[in-house]
């Protein structure tokens, strides 16, 4: 009732300006934020508003300047010594909070663990709405809203959602479906100082210690390179050719469905429409098809490397370099190689 009351009582002209969340991974704005920034850049001028980005952490000000050189007008910054690590209490206080004082019309969060964890309780507290995991935004020309694009019933369709009623609009975007803005270190902005209401009794949970679970080769939203294994790998023992490359590469190891679904690989390394989203410089395909779900998730990598025994699998029609051959064969030769360099 308290949320039916908020909604009944908004005005939707109170609403203004686009909002990126930015999340910080040890003190730097992780990659989807500033791709959201540069996203957020383009709704913003589209609109006619400013393009604000909200930052909470410990000491985080130094941060600021970076945030500007990638399109933010505004900073909205929050320190407290309680908001060093993220706590779903801690940072729904202040992000509701802020919400509420400031009226954004649209909020967009990284579709990481903690922008599914905070967007949606946030969303509920300001008695709005949030469209998840979004693989495209744009303006629907109709109404001026936020068109936000979404794989929806398992993958098998696409939805673009509107969010007519209620403000701000709120939405989760996968990470690297949007390439990072080119920063322009002369740009400056405003930056607005803002106290935190989160309390520390408040937080129920506290952060003992970090474990990292996944290092380097599972890290594929950040990876710069990426050596994926298909079905065409043959057997799960074959995957240490493709982790041998990954390593001698620096790169991080993607797998099909195929391969995920058939247990050789935990999902966490699934590329694709119903797994990442990725983005790296380079992304080797090792005996992948390339159906149009597997491609939906890499198809924004800068050079796209197949190696595949069939000359007229699918994957090569969108690969920039191609090797008809066995991958068994291939990959070895292709780490050896590298090894030299
Ligand atoms: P296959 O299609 O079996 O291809 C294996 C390839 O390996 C073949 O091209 C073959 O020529 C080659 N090959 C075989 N042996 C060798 C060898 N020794 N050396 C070199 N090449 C060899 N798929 C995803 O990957 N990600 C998703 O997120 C995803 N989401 C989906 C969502 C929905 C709703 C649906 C319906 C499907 C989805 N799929 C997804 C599945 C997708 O349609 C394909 O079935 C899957 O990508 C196939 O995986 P694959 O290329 O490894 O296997």
């Amino acid at each position: 009732r308290e949320q039916e009351a908020k909604v009944v009582g908004m005005d939707k002209n109170d609403y203004k300006d686009v909002w990126v969340y930015i999340e910080l991974a040890e003190g730097q704005p992780r990659n989807v934020s500033l791709e959201l920034l540069g996203e957020g850049r383009k709704l913003a001028d589209a609109m006619g508003q400013k393009l604000a980005a909200v930052l909470i952490g410990g000491k985080v000000e130094g941060v600021a300047k970076d945030l500007f050189a990638n399109g933010a007008d505004q900073v909205y910054l929050i320190e407290a010594p309680e908001l060093a690590h993220y706590t779903t209490d801690g940072y729904t206080a202040v992000v509701t909070d802020l919400i509420n004082n400031y009226k954004p019309s649209v909020i967009l969060l990284g579709a990481t663990n903690d922008g599914r964890d905070l967007g949606p309780r946030v969303a509920c507290r300001v008695g709005t709405g949030l469209t998840a995991d979004c693989t495209d935004l744009g303006i629907d020309e109709a109404t001026g809203l936020v068109a936000w694009t979404r794989p929806a019933f398992g993958g098998n369709i696409m939805a673009t959602i509107l969010c007519p009623e209620h403000r701000p609009q709120m939405g989760t975007v996968r990470p690297s479906v949007f390439k990072k803005p080119v920063p322009d270190a002369t740009k400056t902005g405003e930056i607005i100082r803002v106290e935190s209401v989160a309390k520390a009794e408040d937080i129920r949970t506290k952060l003992i210690e970090v474990i990292k679970v996944c290092t380097g080769s599972c890290n594929l939203e950040e990876a710069e390179i990426i050596i994926s294994g298909g079905r065409g790998m043959g057997k799960p023992e074959n995957f240490s050719l493709v982790e041998d490359l990954a390593n001698v590469l620096g790169g991080s190891v993607g797998a099909s469905r195929a391969v995920v679904e058939a247990g050789w690989k935990p999902h966490m390394h699934q590329v694709g429409q119903t797994g990442k989203t990725v983005g790296p410089k380079i992304y080797i395909a090792a005996g992948i098809s390339g159906a149009i779900q597997h491609v939906a998730g890499m198809s924004s990598s800068d050079v796209v490397i197949a190696i595949n025994k069939d000359p007229d699998a699918p994957i090569f029609r969108m690969a920039d370099f191609g090797i008809v051959g066995d991958v068994c064969e291939v990959l070895p030769l292709l780490t050896e190689e590298f090894k030299k360099i």
